[in-house]
């Protein structure tokens, strides 16, 4: 008998509102979508959490 062990790992994509530059990373705690988590270096935009997702690792 084998035993699966699912590993999920969450994500954030941030996105600055006015260049709409994406980057991603991994989730942290009080992330939650819209909220404005810093001001973008090439455009001085407000960086937004636009989407947070989970993958699943399969060893
Ligand atoms: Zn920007």
């Amino acid at each position: 008998m084998t035993r699966k062990i699912k590993t999920v790992i969450s994500y954030t994509v941030e996105q600055c509102d006015s260049c709409t530059e994406l980057s991603k990373r991994k989730f942290s705690s009080g992330d939650y979508i819209f909220k404005i988590v810093s001001k973008c270096p090439s455009c001085n935009g407000e960086i937004r959490i636009t989407k947070i997702f989970g993958e699943t690792i399969t060893p």
